[in-house]
């Protein structure tokens, strides 16, 4: 049977697109469906937008710095539509980067909502088109939160567009999405609360990390309201009024002058994809696929946070080139998710690769693993008197020696932390570590220092 195309992708982020891409560099003929703007969650609402309002947020304590340096004070104020647009900007030029990307590999961008109509079948408004296989790379979406009030909440899609900078930004969740803009608007100078539901935030994390980002943002004047059981929001002529009820039964009422945040999770964004038409399989909300990324039906398979494994921009363009490679590239090859390296981009910035100290301790045993920590002052803080900290640390496997996890909370973390991830993953042993020449004076030769 003949196909309009070999492959067919549906959606156009940071996964569909390189997958499509590496596929047609092998020949392949790839035809793409995106409804939105090219470049998915990452490029238009999520790692680069974000990382660009990071960059903004620092400039403030940098001029307060400066001055321990000799300069003299900066009077500046933030002109927030003017960063807001100039964000904004870098967004459409990147989406014109991968339209021209796109064009360059010779696939086929179809624009508008892509629905199987069968297993070879996918229609786009008013027209069909057919594919030997479909990869679908639809992504997620914020989910939405359900408590009185919660329609007045903004999730983090809308927080590129805000015309004002808040005044009293409230964030309900504690994930990397709520630490994030918690940090980006505190350091823009909004005030910032930050409800949790329970006492702290980026679980999962090695519980050193968590505690050390925790108290530093709230040295830096983020109010954390943990333990929150009830909450209820209410608008007012004043703004939002937010009232929270915690575990041990104590009542707050907070003020925000605009904007509530939810940022509680994403999940897949499945809507009227048309899987009922296939043997596409749905597990705990999410596209059920094997470790070559398959579903149940045969010739479908999906790739990135549509199957909610590891929500990652790397890890959704990693998982559709081992597709591509293998099915177009005569290289089979599964996607490894061991030793992936992550970074939270909160102040102070975190990177953490391999088992946390309570993952590996459960593991391998108690007795079983050694823990290497230091906890610095770095040298840039001392003339600006700044008591800022760098933690870094070190699981480590007794018996072979190799290094399980590097974890750290300070300036450059994921900068530093993706060169560790490599010795990581090689399975370098502490020795090895310790054996590397330092680079002098730096904070990253603590890692190859620590005693
Ligand atoms: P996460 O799943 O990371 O965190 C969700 C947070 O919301 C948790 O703190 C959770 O609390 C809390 N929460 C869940 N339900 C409720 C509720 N009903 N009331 C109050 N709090 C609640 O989601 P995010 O939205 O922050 O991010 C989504 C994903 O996007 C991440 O997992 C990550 O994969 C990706 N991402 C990656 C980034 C990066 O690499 N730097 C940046 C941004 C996003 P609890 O922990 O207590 O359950």
């Amino acid at each position: 049977m003949s196909y309009d195309f070999d492959l067919f992708v549906i959606g156009a982020g940071s996964g569909g697109i390189a997958s499509a891409r590496r596929a047609a560099e092998y020949g392949a003929k790839v035809g793409i469906v995106e409804s939105g703007r090219l470049g998915g969650t990452c490029v238009n609402r999520g790692c680069v937008p974000k990382k660009l309002m990071v960059y903004a947020s620092h400039f403030p304590a940098l001029f307060e710095e400066a001055r321990g340096y000799g300069w003299s004070p900066v009077e500046s104020t933030l002109d927030w539509p003017h960063m807001i647009a100039a964000v904004n900007a870098e967004v459409t030029r990147l989406n014109g980067i991968y339209q021209r990307m796109l064009d360059g590999s010779k696939v086929e961008v179809f624009r508008g909502h892509g629905r199987l109509i069968d297993p070879h079948t996918i229609a786009i408004g008013e027209q069909t088109v057919t594919a030997d296989k479909v990869l679908i790379a639809v992504g997620g979406k914020p989910v939405k939160p359900d408590f009185p009030g919660a329609e007045h909440t903004i999730s983090s899609d809308d927080i590129f567009h805000l015309p004002e900078q808040p005044k009293h930004l409230v964030v309900l969740g504690g994930g990397y999405i709520g630490v994030e803009f918690a940090c980006i608007l505190k350091g823009m100078g909004s005030q910032v609360t930050q409800i949790l539901r329970y006492t702290h935030i980026l679980r999962g994390f090695d519980e050193d990390i968590r505690t050390e980002i925790q108290d530093a943002m709230e040295r830096h004047g983020i109010r954390v309201v943990p333990n929150m059981r009830h909450i209820a929001i209410a608008k007012t002529d004043a703004g939002l009024e937010i009232a929270v009820k915690t575990a041990d039964g104590e009542e707050d009422l907070i003020l925000a002058d605009a904007v509530s945040l939810a940022a509680i999770g994403r999940k897949p964004l499945l809507d009227d994809l048309g899987l009922d038409n296939t043997k596409v399989e749905i597990a705990n909300g999410a596209i059920a696929v094997d470790h070559h990324s398959q579903t149940a039906e045969a010739n479908i398979y999906a790739i990135g946070d549509c199957t909610d494994r590891i929500n990652l921009t790397p890890v959704a363009i990693n998982e559709g080139r081992a597709f591509s490679d293998t099915h177009f590239g005569n290289k089979p090859r599964q996607m490894n998710y061991e030793n992936i390296a992550t970074a939270v981009f909160s102040n102070p910035e975190a990177a953490t690769v391999g088992l946390t100290e309570e993952e590996a301790r459960a593991q391998y045993g108690d007795d079983a693993i050694k823990i290497y920590r230091s906890k610095f002052r770095p040298m840039y803080y001392v003339l600006p008197g700044k008591e800022e900290k760098t933690l870094m640390k070190l699981v480590v496997h007794q018996e072979t020696d190799r290094v399980l996890g590097a974890h750290m909370v300070g300036d450059h973390a994921a900068e530093i932390i993706q060169g560790v991830a490599i010795a990581v993953k090689m399975g370098a042993t502490k020795a090895q570590f310790d054996a590397t020449v330092g680079i002098h004076p730096s904070s990253a030769e603590e890692f190859v220092t620590m005693r």
